[in-house]
């Protein structure tokens, strides 16, 4: 896949856009649509169903930032603070067994951070001991950890593996030594690779890696390098960030010389290289910015117009509502989005107060989930089905869009889309742009943009 992107193109289109993990996206939700004090509730009346859930629990802590980072951490080498939050998050597991929830089958589980092997593998095994007191998963369920390769032995793989842990997932970001410094972030290829080799030893089915473009010192012929080492490794999927610098929301990131960062023009060469690289290399292009060979679930997925996403990411998982505990957990359940306290503190306070530590939440509208489909489409497919959706919400899209579709128009003479009255498509240079086209189904994004608030300072530039 070689494409080329011109500057008037990549001008006229960069602009900040959500990601769209969730539609509505957390900042947009509405307040006075849930009742955190009423969250067991939700889940009590979410027990009652028996299709198979989601369950996703968040182990905050690092042993150091990266200077880059965006993720809800705690740093610590502190023993006694990682236990005073295993106390709690057991507690917060046995609260949520106490609803009934634990009685639907679990098909996709997921241990995200922070660094979840920050914690030592019996503390691993602590925490998985408090899973199993509740949930069950599937045969098939798929079970995947983040991993940062600094911390990670091979004894933790050992009790991963012994945790039906089968998917792992690391950041690298860049193998380069000066950008490793200039971000705080210093790992070696032979640290990588041991684990690579490790999780693949040890049966694990899938082991994916992030790399991040647009940090200070980054180069094409650099970058380059990182690839060529990336694609010896071959895993099963990469994710190729664009990093977003927001200093106003994360403070370490001030830290960073961005004075030596590569321009959006050299960033967006980056990506189109890598992207070559990468499809050359036979993987597949999912969209956003995930990459994944032809035999991975989600590359089938991608080819049958059935990918999904959720907080975790791209999944295969259509609508499965998600069960999240621990600091900042974000769930979704019984229509509802549900998100935990941010910092630990409150969270730890939350718990020992007998609750569920739930801080805030959105309560989805029957326009909600028709325009979440729409921007789910888009994003995940790369099409956006009238019929379909319409049939689906007993709506007709074309009328009821009319003028989000005429404002597609110039995408179509920009060979962004095709469009016509049963469907609009993607082409493949549209993939790149895809936040741009489900950008005008979102109704949330257009209020704050007619109050001049359009996203800037909160989500990163689509390009
Ligand atoms: S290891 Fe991951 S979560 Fe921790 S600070 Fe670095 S990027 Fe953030």
């Amino acid at each position: 896949m070689s494409l080329h992107v011109s500057a008037a193109l990549l001008e006229k289109y960069r602009t900040s856009a959500p990601r769209y993990t969730s539609y509505p996206t957390a900042i947009d939700w509405v307040p006075e649509s849930f009742e955190p004090a009423n969250y067991a509730d939700e889940l009590k009346a979410a027990a009652n169903n028996t299709a198979p859930i989601s369950v996703y629990v968040h182990v905050p802590f690092c042993e150091q930032m990266c200077l880059f980072c965006g993720c809800n951490v705690v740093i610590t080498r502190s023993t006694d603070r990682v236990d005073r939050y295993l106390d709690r998050l057991e507690c917060e597991f046995e609260r949520v067994g106490d609803t009934g929830i634990g009685s639907r089958p679990v098909h996709q589980y997921h241990w995200g951070g922070g660094t979840p092997t920050h914690l030592t593998p019996d503390r691993m095994l602590r925490l998985q001991s408090a899973f199993d007191d509740v949930f069950t998963r599937t045969e098939d369920s798929e079970s995947a950890i983040e991993v940062d390769p600094r911390v990670t032995t091979l004894e933790h793989l050992d009790a991963l593996a012994q945790m039906g842990f089968g998917r792992i997932s690391m950041g690298v970001q860049d193998f380069e030594e000066d950008v490793q410094v200039a971000i705080n972030r210093v790992q070696s290829i032979e640290q990588t690779r041991m684990l690579v080799d490790g999780a693949r030893a040890r049966g694990m089915q899938s082991v994916n890696i992030d790399l991040m473009y647009g940090l200070p010192h980054q180069t094409l012929e650099g970058f380059q390098r990182t690839i060529d080492v990336v694609l010896d490794m071959r895993p099963e999927r990469v994710a190729l960030f664009h990093y977003a610098h927001v200093p106003w929301m994360k403070k370490h990131q001030t830290a960073l010389d961005m004075g030596v960062a590569p321009s959006s023009e050299i960033k967006l060469e980056i990506f189109l290289r890598a992207m070559e690289a990468f499809t050359e290399a036979g993987y597949v292009y999912l969209g956003l910015d995930h990459f994944a060979l032809p035999d991975d679930e989600l590359a089938r997925a991608a080819k049958a117009e059935r990918l999904h996403r959720n907080f975790m990411g791209y999944t295969t998982h259509k609508g499965s509502e998600m069960v999240s505990l621990g600091v900042s957990a974000i769930g979704e359940v019984n229509g509802c989005f549900a998100q935990n306290f941010a910092s630990d503190a409150e969270y730890l306070d939350a718990i020992d107060d007998g609750g569920l530590a739930t801080k805030r939440g959105h309560r989805m509208s029957d326009d909600d989930r028709l325009r979440r489909d729409i921007i789910m489409g888009i994003m995940c497919n790369g099409v956006l089905d009238t019929q379909q959706i319409g049939a689906d919400h007993g709506v007709d899209v074309n009328t009821m869009f009319a003028d989000e579709l005429k404002s597609l128009e110039p995408m179509v003479q920009d060979g962004l889309i095709t469009m016509d009255a049963n469907a609009v498509r993607l082409t493949e240079l549209g993939q790149l742009f895809m936040r741009n086209v489900a950008l005008p189904f979102d109704r949330y994004f257009a209020a704050r943009s007619a109050g001049g608030r359009d996203g800037d300072g909160t989500f990163s530039k689509t390009l």
